[in-house]
């Protein structure tokens, strides 16, 4: 067999890895490289014409980076199978439409504004995005699945975000059977609804992620007292809270926290706003897959026949009247929306009206790229630009950096450290720094083991 990483090679867009076995082309993730607008379309475009003809698809997770070039390939004429869990089918059929309009809608403003184009037409349309729809084979986690001649197929739980696989393949060539782990993205233990992360106990080669390679996060246990304590001062000061959420996990994260707040009688029955269709849709998918929750959200809430994602003090506002109403309404209150970085949708509005007022709290609860106006938020900069336009920021911005999907640095080497019997790890889906972090610190620990930084397009034979 061999192994040709395509994206996610020192970087962490653009998941998709080539493995060639048995003659035939399995393609792990598809991801879409996100990033300068002409590169990433080259790179996306350059990809699905590489990749058209595989033969089938393993989808680690909905991510969009890890899911969001399917519909390119099916442009190309791609027809074959996308493996994955049921929850990640579903979710992508929301997930990849949701990404071939901003596709079209992106086009379309640069055509408008007589700005330079990148193309003669989006990368994808919303058509494309429907036809890749008709090619998922949703699968249960820990079944097995024959998928090619000699090779066998099985999903782990990657406790990452709901639907989350750890992808396992069982190959066997010239009658000798290895264990191939694929990560995908890896999650962590203890947080909410989602299951821990399947622990693999002996594989022979491994692709790991190493997205978080030399950093670490802050310890998830606090943070519901933090949310206490940034509630009781937007009761103080009668101000709204707003919460700049990915509408996949974050948002339904938060949901659950507030509602366990409540019900618990920790803050008081505050009006609550979740204002993004998307995550509306996307909370719609998760009650849909309870056999995804873990057993405290089972305990919590399902045993006692109550909703994780809906309480007497939760709104979801699916229009844009409702939306715009949110404007004229009175503190306290919290408002979660989308985009998770600020960077497009309902959000852009909330933090229009509310930053100026000190009374105010935005609450920084994901990661934020560099060059993002959540990025410039979250350092807490004086004077930020919304629309093109510069607003003075007097609201306060409150920081809670404990909610990441990923493993962080030390999670993930000691469930490096935990797999028997590896021959060789192949090192993905991170810069080069923390790839290297991650590569020295199993250096120490996995020394019968061969490591590698997977280069870009190059071809390992194993
Ligand atoms: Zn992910």
């Amino acid at each position: 067999m061999q192994l040709t990483s395509f994206g996610a090679a020192q970087e962490v867009t653009g998941s998709a890895h080539l493995l060639e076995v048995n003659g035939k082309k399995i393609l792990l993730d598809c991801g879409l490289f996100q990033g300068r607008r002409q590169e990433s379309f080259d790179k996306n475009e350059a990809n699905a014409k590489a990749l058209k003809d595989a033969d089938m698809i393993v989808l680690s997770h909905a991510h969009i980076d890890h899911s969001g070039n399917i519909p390119t390939l099916v442009k190309y004429g791609y027809k074959g199978p996308i493996y994955t869990t049921m929850a990640t089918a579903d979710l992508c059929g929301i997930m990849l439409l949701d990404s071939a309009h901003i596709q079209e809608k992106d086009w379309e403003y640069l055509q408008d504004h007589g700005m330079p184009m990148v193309s003669e037409s989006p990368l994808y349309s919303t058509e494309n995005a429907e036809e890749a729809q008709k090619l998922f084979v949703g699968m249960k986690y820990n079944e097995e699945e024959d998928i090619a001649q000699g090779v066998k197929l099985i999903l782990r739980d990657a406790g990452h975000i709901l639907g989350s696989a750890l992808v396992e393949l069982h190959i066997t060539e010239n009658g000798q059977t290895k264990v191939l782990g694929f990560t995908g993205d890896l999650g962590r233990k203890n947080m909410p609804i989602i299951q821990d992360p399947y622990q693999w106990k002996q594989l022979d080669y491994l692709i790991a992620e190493s997205t978080y390679g030399g950093r670490l996060h802050d310890s998830y246990v606090d943070v519901e007292e933090k949310l206490i304590g940034i509630i009781n001062e937007a009761i103080k000061n009668n101000g709204k809270i707003i919460i700049p959420a990915f509408a996949v996990e974050r948002t339904q994260e938060i949901v659950y926290h507030l509602n366990l707040l409540q019900k618990n009688l920790k803050i008081p029955c505050l009006p609550i706003y979740v204002d993004s269709p998307l995550a509306i849709n996307a909370t719609e998918i998760f009650r849909r897959h309870p056999e995804c929750f873990d057993d405290e959200t089972n305990k919590k809430f399902l045993d006692e026949k109550e909703d994780p994602f809906g309480f007497g003090c939760l709104k979801y506002t699916r229009t844009t009247e409702e939306s715009k109403a949110l404007n004229d309404k009175k503190g306290p209150m919290i408002i979660i929306s989308a985009s998770g970085m600020c960077e497009s949708g309902r959000i852009l509005h909330h933090l229009k009206n509310n930053i100026e007022n000190s009374k105010n709290i935005i609450l920084v609860v994901s990661f934020m790229a560099k060059d993002t106006l959540g990025r410039a938020i979250a350092e807490k900069h004086r004077i930020v630009r919304i629309f093109g336009r510069p607003y003075i920021r007097r609201a306060k911005v409150h920081n809670i950096n404990a909610f990441s999907a990923h493993a962080d640095h030390q999670e993930l080497v000691d469930y490096v450290q935990q797999i028997k019997g590896l021959q060789h790890i192949f090192l993905v889906h991170g810069e080069p720094q923390a790839a290297r972090a991650i590569h020295y610190a199993l250096d120490d620990i996995k020394a019968a083991s061969r490591i590698t930084i997977s280069h870009p397009k190059k071809t390992y034979k194993l």
